[in-house]
């Protein structure tokens, strides 16, 4: 399906600049999240400054922002603290030595102190980076192989877990029994075999599924708040079973927590949720807008990195630019905001966009917790990928991504992304946010009605 914007001369700029990146940037853009095919079509629109909760396009276009970068944006663009911290690190120190630094100490103790689970911590580059270490230490504890997974997450782009995000469903094996499908060519199709893929929010699979492997689950790897597929929020004592499930067969729990974690809640949705995972990887919402990650956990685990068994490396991991960040970061999360405040805003941002679409008769939802979430324009409850993919609209989700980037306000156009709000998000942009909502559902209705 090939789609335009409604006026696509205000994009112009977008597609100069677009043609021009084709011939240099495969697809145009530096990751597929980006990319005309994952939804931003006709073409990417190109960013070119951003301040708080405002972000303006190389047209001059300005939006409110809900897609934040992706996540890492949790507290605005720009912010000054941060920004700050960084540059006076970078010209009053440097930024790589490939020597241990005293503020890393600092921030390892930081995440201790925010992170219920985290005894110790290792601080990298991405997510990616994170999940990788975390599979590679959990193998490594359990002396066993097979992971499981769930289909319609995604926990980075390497190439053991890149497999079953957002599966054709034709092939993907059938509900109870699904099949692991590689992301696509160049995933090596013998990784596969050590995965185990299941659907979410079913305990009852994942007792089958230990009953049926017995010793050979190193890992169960989840994100505690399902953000890869739109939001979807687990059902009421779901992670207490994971959690209980996984310690009884001596198998690792890794939380992903790179969406969820500092955001919602400090101690991330482990702290809010009350259950605890032997490892945790974090991001986005730690380094303020700059490339940091951390894998964390038990210290029984994190200890086989001490001596070398287990190799957690990298080059740029810990260095002065991400370790400052994420220092000034947590300072600002710890001690300058008000998470209360936060949600707040995002609950009645999510609250009036439902009742907006009670009010018009549009079936759906919006889901989510605090600061992230998506609206589903589906005719059924969302509890995993599978319902996602039989009962959600993307045609009438993409309509209301345009009405709403029309009337200036930003977040991806993928039904199954989401949107984020940030610290910097006022009062005024929630009002202003709802007001252009309520019109451009009217728009969608109208569209549809049309078109019927
Ligand atoms: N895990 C989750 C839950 C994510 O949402 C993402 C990124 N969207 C990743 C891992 C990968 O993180 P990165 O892009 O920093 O490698």
């Amino acid at each position: 399906m090939s789609r335009d914007f409604i006026h696509p001369e205000r994009y112009a700029k977008s597609a100069e600049l677009y043609a021009q990146a084709l011939r240099v940037i495969p697809g145009g853009v530096n990751s597929t999240a980006r990319a005309a095919f994952s939804g931003w079509e006709p073409h990417p629109i190109f960013a070119d400054h951003a301040q708080g909760s405002t972000l303006v396009d190389v047209d001059g276009n300005e939006y409110i922002d809900y897609l934040l970068g992706l996540g890492p944006m949790l507290l605005g663009h720009r912010p000054e603290a941060i920004t700050n911290a960084v540059s006076e690190r970078i010209l009053s120190a440097g930024t790589v030595f490939a020597m241990p630094t005293a503020p890393e100490i600092e921030l390892a103790q930081a995440v201790v102190d925010a992170i219920p689970s985290v005894e110790s911590v290792r601080i990298v580059n991405t997510g990616t980076e994170g999940v990788l270490y975390g599979l590679r230490l959990a193998r490594a504890y359990t002396g066993r192989t097979k992971v499981i997974r769930f289909e319609g997450q995604y926990h980075g782009f390497s190439d053991g877990i890149y497999w079953s995000k957002h599966p054709d469903l034709s092939l993907a094996g059938s509900d109870a029994r699904p099949i692991a499908l590689a992301q696509g060519p160049g995933v090596p199709a013998e990784m596969g075999e050590s995965l185990i893929i299941a659907q979410w929010n079913d305990l009852d699979m994942i007792e089958r599924i230990f009953a049926e492997n017995p010793d050979q689950i190193a890992a169960v790897i989840t994100e505690p708040i399902m953000c890869n597929t739109g939001c979807i929020l687990p059902r009421e004592g779901y992670l207490e079973g994971l959690r209980e499930i996984t310690s009884r067969y001596g198998a690792v729990l890794i939380f992903d927590e790179v969406i969820t974690g500092f955001r919602i809640a400090l101690g991330g949705a482990q702290a809010k949720l009350g259950v605890t995972p032997d490892l945790t990887v974090m991001a986005k919402g730690l380094g303020g807008g700059f490339p940091v990650a951390a894998l964390g956990g038990k210290r029984e685990i994190m200890d086989l990195a001490s001596d070398g068994r287990v190799s957690i490396a990298g080059t740029y991991s810990g260095n002065t630019i991400a370790v400052s960040a994420a220092l000034a970061s947590l300072r600002h999360l710890s001690t300058q905001v008000s998470y209360e405040d936060l949600y707040r805003r995002s609950d009645r941002l999510r609250e009036g966009l439902g009742q907006l679409m009670r009010d018009k008769s549009i079936e759906g939802s919006v889901v989510g917790m605090g600061p992230v979430y998506q609206v589903w324009f589906a005719d059924a409850e969302i509890h995993n990928y599978r319902d996602a993919a039989r009962h959600s609209r993307p045609d009438l989700f993409r309509i209301w991504w345009e009405e709403m980037l029309e009337r200036g306000v930003l977040f991806h156009p993928g039904h199954l992304e989401n949107l984020f709000l940030s610290f910097a998000h006022s009062d005024a942009d929630i009002d202003a946010t709802l007001e252009r909502a309520d019109a451009s559902l009217d728009a969608l209705l109208a569209r549809t009605r049309t078109n019927a």
